[in-house]
């Protein structure tokens, strides 16, 4: 596949949940409970499967949890054991038959994956296996794994054998949550770029993407699944495989930086608490004089309260965002835009007026919401303001799940700081520092993948200057 089919390709920004019930509760409820607090991961579409003894019930459409799913759907879907996905996709690759949990029948019955992560080498597998014959439904990876185990579980004694060989066939980042006739297995790829943990309620096992999504069914986080680990949930209990790893890990560092929930709990890390240090360091990196400090919502706001704390600048809320724009927001008008800005953020007029604001954000992508917030900001009073970004310039495009489209959108991979200072008309910005950012997972054991600030993936990537290997703190 070439460079650019390749970026256009569906990019799996996803959260991944699934229960092993030992104690009789309702599995499908527990997991859209799950899902609903994961819907921060994706928006697009979800889905449900649970283990009805043996046979696999599930029911998956586009939208958001609460408008696919509803009570008559949620009593039909009985078992004791359950996985659900929530699935972003970018543009192009919005179908139905994308959405997971992908159910499929095999010569060992029946199986059910769902995945957050996103394959490198998914386009050459799927090519091998079409040449020999193979149909595909969907243009999704999970399908290429199905079909893996399907081949491999022929030559294996069990599924978790299976599992060994294909972990060794496929490259990039996943977060597997899988439901086999009598078992839920979790996998998490060999550098644990996705995050993935376990937890427990009452006799009872839970896989999640986030441990947020644990505290909303009442579930104790007991640990994260480690890179390159399979957890197989069965009667008898939770068996662990670890397969080899490359002996340094990678975690996806923009977990931290933006996509996780605050209240979640990565690598024995607070989320909150290391943006919170991101937005103190930023202040000693690049101070100001100011008389407010201000976070975008919601990305930036952690930042922001830490860059207060640390300056003593007072922190204040300078923006108000809509909660209730979802996936089915009409999007103005070419010529509106500025419409659909106003109605996603307000100024707090009574807070900036007159005032020197500082503004943080977690990250500028293609630059587009920052622009149009400073200009918001100008003309509600503000002074001056100074743009300051709690992570570095995002120069990279990422391959492994989170969607940043190509480099040409990139804003920092095509201009100067100053060049985007101008374009979005603040007084001054300034970013965090690579090596500041990565302090801020205080505690954390595991490396991190920072390619998308240093363009140094983990695997080969198609035509970005790949230098390989992690560029965060090798661990
Ligand atoms: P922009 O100025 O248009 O690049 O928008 C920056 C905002 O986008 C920041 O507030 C980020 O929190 C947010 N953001 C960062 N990464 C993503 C992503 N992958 N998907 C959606 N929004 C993002």
């Amino acid at each position: 596949m070439g460079y650019d089919a390749r970026l256009d390709k569906i990019k799996e920004e996803c959260g991944v949940f699934g229960v092993f019930d030992n104690d009789g509760h309702d599995v499908a409820r527990l997991t859209y409970y799950g899902l609903y607090a994961l819907q921060h991961r994706g928006q697009e579409s979800c889905g449900i499967a649970v283990n009805d003894n043996g046979t696999i019930l599930y029911h998956k459409d586009m939208g958001l949890v609460p408008e696919v799913f509803d009570d008559v759907v949620l009593n039909h879907l009985k078992g004791k054991i359950a996985i659900g996905h929530v699935r972003y996709s970018t543009t192009g690759a919005s179908h139905r038959e994308n959405a997971q949990p992908m159910v499929v029948k095999y010569r060992n019955g029946q199986l059910a994956l769902a995945h957050n992560g996103n394959l490198v080498n998914a386009a050459e597998l799927r090519a091998k296996m079409e040449e020999i014959g193979a149909i595909f439904q969907s243009t999704n990876d999970t399908e290429v794994v199905a079909n893996l185990i399907s081949r491999y579980r022929v030559m294996s004694e069990n599924i978790e054998d299976t599992l060994v060989k294909v972990i060794k066939e496929i490259k990039g980042s996943y977060a597997f949550v899988i439901l086999t006739p009598h078992k839920l297995i979790g996998m998490r790829d060999p550098y644990g770029i996705r995050p993935l943990c376990i937890g427990r309620l009452d006799n009872s096992y839970v896989l999640s993407s986030e441990s947020a999504a644990l505290d909303a069914i009442g579930a104790e986080l007991v640990r994260d699944v480690n890179p390159g680990e399979i957890v197989v949930i069965s009667e008898e209990g939770l068996k662990s495989i670890q397969t080899e790893t490359p002996g340094r890990s990678c975690l996806c560092i923009f977990e931290f930086v933006y996509f996780a929930r605050p209240d979640s709990v990565i690598d024995n890390v607070s989320v909150h608490k290391a943006r919170v240090e991101a937005g103190r360091i930023l202040a000693r990196e690049h101070p100001v004089d100011a008389d407010i400090v201000i976070g975008a919502p919601d990305g930036g706001l952690n930042a922001a309260l830490g860059f207060a704390r640390e300056s003593g600048i007072p922190y204040g809320q300078g923006l108000l965002k809509n909660k209730y724009i979802g996936r089915t927001f009409i999007q103005p008008e070419q010529g509106q835009r500025e419409t659909g800005v106003r109605i996603k953020f307000n100024v707090m007029r009574s807070e900036i007026e007159g005032k020197r604001v500082v503004m943080v954000d977690d990250s500028i992508v293609r630059g587009t919401t920052t622009k149009r917030i400073v200009q918001m900001l100008k003309k509600a009073g503000a002074k001056e303001v100074h743009m300051r970004v709690s992570s570095p310039p995002y120069r990279y495009p990422c391959f492994f799940g989170i969607d940043t489209a190509s480099r040409k959108q990139l804003v920092a991979s095509n201009y100067s700081i100053d060049d985007i200072r101008k374009m979005i008309g603040a007084d001054s910005l300034e970013y965090l520092s690579l090596e500041g950012l990565l302090k801020t997972p205080v505690g954390a054991k595991c490396g991190f993948c920072t390619a998308c600030f240093d363009g140094k993936y983990p695997y080969e990537v198609p035509h970005e200057g790949n230098k390989f290997s992690c560029g965060g703190g090798e661990k």
